[in-house]
Formats: structure tokens, sequence, C-alpha cells
């Protein structure tokens, strides 16, 4: 499999920050930045999407820094600086992470591991504010984040490496093991690199080459103005739903000529696509069916996405959504669960939407519904008007949703990872559904589409939904 990680490095301070700086020559703004363009190159070579906050000299707030981060979808967040004391002996390299732990804690310990067999070492912590973390960039981004302080310009030893230019590229390379430590990736270092018969943007080239996004491979070589626009032209039809198929090899035998392929027709097989992170399948919305599995989704056989909510009451797994398949109900919410849920309906003459719905066997027309599953309104987004606990529910991971489209007249069922609730609004409103609920989520989250796997669970699952062929 292919590193698809994504980690954004922030330069501190530039532009009219310019202040922090050693007795002999070493700026800060302009240190962390080598840093962070040598941590670049380091981690682009093991694979990761890498995006920095800043590439030059130039000014940006702690709240710009964080919002470039959470708008690319960053996995990992990584703020580069080094360190000030009013004492000169004060020295030695600093990591912070967040107040509440988690992998940008496990990430802290790693990468300051890593750094002190180059330098002295001096601590790893957390810093409480008035509302959560006190360090802003840690606060406001939604990844993991951890500030680096590659020693302290203020003691004489600390800026005499770090105006050394090799050393910076050491320590990139230290952070970037660290890197590759977090996410199970294997480091790659220069000379292993240049020795690798496969060329280090070989797997990034394979995915867009799978959308049809790219289908020269000359990796080193220049393009042009008009082949860099032909390029965001195929990525922009890609992101407003036109997919591009892949341009077919040419075949050594000639096939004979087959019946064209019906596009969209009511009769078509589900159909599958990735675009970018994001797993989609379009189904006929009366072909959907639900089952009652109680089963871990990795002994589930055949095509399937999993249901929706369920839970633990007294010991017994029990659901807490709404599920009807082929005009029967399967499960009603709980008695005390006295809330309208974002339902999607599907009825017996095709018609589909959602629905805020509480008991589904009091639905005036509950006799015409042939399909229904609660999980909660992608529109408008109300969690906590649903009951459920958004850092429950609403968090960034593998996230289920599933939509209708008005217009193709097709349910759309969409996985992506690293997705909360809001930026499941935006995948399904960018898929063209306006209307769309999420199902369960995180551990839960199971699907195979045409006979792909794309997430695979062993916790047992409630409930799954499947589609007809
Ligand atoms: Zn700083």
């Amino acid at each position: 499999m292919s590193v698809t990680y994504k980690v954004c490095i922030d330069p501190g301070h530039g532009g009219e920050d310019r202040y922090n700086r050693g007795k002999n020559g070493y700026v800060e703004a302009d240190g962390v930045l080598d840093i962070s363009l040598k941590l670049r190159n380091e981690l682009k070579k093991c694979g990761f999407y890498v995006l920095l906050t800043r590439e030059t000299d130039k000014t940006l707030s702690l709240t710009e820094r964080a919002s470039i981060a959470n708008k690319w979808g960053a996995d990992l967040m990584i703020s580069e600086h080094s360190n000030a004391a009013g004492s000169e002996t004060a020295k030695g390299v600093e990591v912070i992470h967040s107040i509440y732990g988690g992998k940008g804690k496990e990430f802290a310990d790693m990468v300051y591991d890593e750094m002190i067999k180059l330098m002295s070492g001096r601590r790893v912590y957390s810093r409480k504010g008035k509302n959560g973390d006190y360090y802003a960039v840690i606060r406001k981004t939604d990844a993991p984040c951890v500030i680096i302080e590659s020693g302290f310009h203020t003691n004489l030893e600390d800026e005499k490496l770090l105006l050394n230019p090799n050393f910076r590229t050491q320590i990139a390379k230290a952070q970037a093991k660290a890197v590759c430590e977090l996410f199970g990736v294997k480091y790659i270092d220069k000379v292993e690199y240049e020795n690798k018969t496969e060329h280090w943007v070989e797997p990034i080239y394979k995915e867009l080459h799978e959308l049809g996004i790219i289908s020269e491979k000359r990796f080193d070589d220049a393009i042009t103005r008009g082949e860099y626009m032909a390029g965001l032209k195929k990525l922009l039809d890609l992101l407003q739903g036109e997919s591009h198929e892949p341009k077919e090899e040419p075949q050594p035998v000639p096939k004979p000529k087959e019946e064209p392929q019906p596009i969209l027709t009511s009769k078509e097989k589900p159909k599958y696509r990735q675009i970018a992170a994001t797993h989609i399948l379009e189904v006929d919305p009366l072909s959907l069916t639900i089952e009652i599995v109680k089963k871990p989704g990795n002994q589930i056989q055949g095509d399937f996405v999993n249901g929706g909510f369920f839970g633990t009451l007294d010991g017994m797994m029990v659901s807490v959504s709404t599920l009807v398949s082929d005009g029967k109900i399967l499960a009603e919410q709980l008695a005390h669960d006295d809330v309208k849920r974002g339902t999607l309906v599907v009825y017996k003459d095709g018609t589909t939407q959602v629905e805020m719905i509480d008991f589904i066997s009091k639905h005036p027309k509950i006799n015409d519904i042939k399909f229904a599953v609660s999980g909660f309104n992608l529109n408008p987004l109300d969690i906590k008007g649903e009951w459920f606990n958004p850092e429950e529910v609403g968090y960034s991971t593998q996230r289920v949703s599933m939509g209708y489209h008005v217009e193709k007249k097709k349910v759309i069922i969409a996985i992506r990872n690293h997705s909360d609730a809001e930026r499941a609004v935006l995948t399904m409103k960018n898929l063209g559904c306006d209307h769309a609920i999420c199902l369960d989520s995180g551990g839960s989250a199971n699907a195979r589409f045409n006979g792909k796997s794309i997430v695979t669970t062993d916790r047992k699952l409630y409930s799954i939904i499947r589609w007809q062929d």
C-alpha cells in the first residue's frame, strides 16, 4: 500500500516577526524555515504528502497556521522553533504536545528520543491554558500537533549547532525518522533512496494515474504551463464529480468490439469510484436492504457497509437506530430515546429523502416505506440535538455517510478517512447530495464495494446495509 499520510510543517515566525535571534547571527525565522524545507525533502522521500505553512519569509498569524493544516486535512502538524531564555545556560531540545496527550504526545516522545541523539535534551511537556492548551497552534490545529524547540538560540553552544547547515540537515533527518516511526513507514535515507529502483514519486504517480489525472511518467522533466493547466482541469472535473477513467493501455491483440456499456441507467450495476481519499458507491435506492448480523465485520461475506448506530444496554447489543428493510421494521430506537434523528427513507415508489424520525412505527406512511436507516443528519448538522455526543460520533475518523443525489436518483455511500462531521457535510455536498446522514463510523466502519475491501473491522456489527447488483 502506498503511503498517503499528510504532514504539515509550520516554520515559526517570519515576515514582520524576525526578532528572535542568537548572539552570533542565527535568526530563528530563517533557521526553522531551513529545517522545515529539509524535513519536507526527507518526508517526501519516504512517500508522505507534505505542506508547509510558509515557504518564504512571510508573516502568518497562529490562527492562519492552524487553519492551513485544518483545511488541508493534515494527519500531523509540526511547528518548528528554536528556544530562548533569559539565562544563557539554558540549552537543549524541548518538545511540546497537547495536554490531551494522544498521538501528539506519542510523536513528541519519539521525536525527542531521536533528537537527543544529536544534541542535549531538556524536556517533553504540555501546558494548560484557560481554554484547553496554552499554545494556540496546538489548540487550534485539528490534527495532532507538536512544537519542536530545536535547542536554545540564546545558548552559545546550541546557536553554533543551529548555524551549521549540515547540523540542520541532521535535525531534519531525526525528525523524519520519528514521523516514519509514528506512522509505521520505513524511513528512506538518501543513500538508500538513490539506490532504490523505484522513483520516490512512483506511489503518488500510481494514485494519480488511477484517477486519470496524470498519464506521463518522466518524473524529473519540467512541464509546460499548458500541461499544468490541463492537469488542473482534470482535477477540477474530478472534484466536481465527473470521473475520468484512466486511459486504456493499447492492447497487444485487438479485442472484438463489444456492446457499448450503458451509462447510469437504473438497471446499471452499483458504480464504485474513488476521488482522492473518498471511496464512493452509487446504488439504486430500491436495491437497498438491511440485515441484522451481530457478527465481526471481517467475517461477513459479499459487498456491504455497516448499518446504523448501536450500543450495549445491560450487556446486550442493541440498535439505537431505525432499521427498515423490505417494508419490515427490524429495529426501532430505544423507547427512552425520545428524539428525532436523521433517517434516510426509501419509499416503495423509489422516492428517497432524509427525514427526522423518532419512532418509525408511528410514521404516517409506514406501509409505503421499503428501506430506512437512521444515523445523524448532515444537513442541517445538529449532533447534540439528535442526542449524540459530538466527541463520540463527530470526531475525525473513518467516516461512513449515505446521501441521495436527486438528479441521478441514486443513493451515494461514501467513506473517507480523517473526516469529522463537518467534513462529511462537505464531502456529501461535493458529491451532489443535499440530503445525507452519517452512519456509525470509527471502529464500526466497514465497507466492501464491488468486491474491494475499503475498510474491514473485527468489531461486532449490529446491522449491515447491502444492495443488489
Ligand atoms: Zn519560536
